[in-house]
């Protein structure tokens, strides 16, 4: 009579005869396998791109969020990882920490296996998707035209500084206010909403702006 173990022993049996032997479709598939996987690990490009490919994902986790944001790990190249950063200054900024962040990547990859970081200025990937802007250009905001309302409240405003003595502080606010007044007029086309107390543009799902909430509706 047979017992499970019987049958245990003849799987194991039958599958360790395949295994070993030239014949079999299980072991010709895994010789086929490993053979491929120790091509690709021969391959100086498969080697690299797979070098490439675990650098790139540990970048972000060595880095941090705040650098990861303003970085792309592209490539490895001869044992150079390439990143792209989005200004000089991360350039700069991250070369100094380059001992350690090689030392922090090496010990994720398990050896030394990059042994520079080369820095590049490039246009990051990550922004290439369009983002709305808060905050205009200033050529945009001087091309403003404001609105005859606006521009009645404006002139109120600037009415309000003949009181101010210096001449140069006064033309500062009143440069500044005409700014404001455009800022107000630019943001409301974009769909801010005015706060129903004060007038401002405001970006809240409230109807009071910020302000107006914290000082009591
Ligand atoms: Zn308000």
């Amino acid at each position: 009579m047979k017992s499970p173990l019987d049958d245990a022993k003849q799987i194991d049996e039958s599958l360790r005869h395949r295994l070993q032997g030239k014949q079999g479709p299980l072991a010709n598939d895994l010789t086929q396998a490993m053979r491929s996987v120790s091509h690709a690990m021969e391959s100086h490009e498969n080697a690299e791109q797979l070098q490439g490919n675990l650098a790139t994902l540990y970048w972000e986790r060595v880095v941090g969020p705040q650098a990861a944001g303003a970085t792309e790990a592209e490539s490895v190249n001869g044992g150079v990882l390439f990143v792209n950063t989005k200004s000089s200054v991360w350039s700069h900024e991250l070369t100094l920490y380059k001992p350690r962040i090689l030392a922090e990547l090496n010990r994720f990859l398990g050896k030394s296996r990059i042994t520079d970081i080369r820095f590049r200025v490039r246009k990051l990937k990550k922004e290439s998707v369009p983002i709305v802007p808060e905050t205009p250009l200033l050529e945009e905001l001087k091309s403003v035209i404001l609105e005859p309302a606006e521009r009645g409240q404006l002139r109120a405003q600037l009415e309000e500084l003949i009181y101010i003595k210096d001449d140069v502080i006064r033309e500062k606010i009143a440069h500044r206010l005409a700014l404001d007044a455009k800022l107000r007029h630019w943001r409301i086309e974009r769909g801010w909403k005015v706060c129903t107390r004060c007038q401002a543009a405001q970006n809240t799902e409230y109807s009071l702006c910020p302000v107006c909430r914290l000082t009591g509706g």
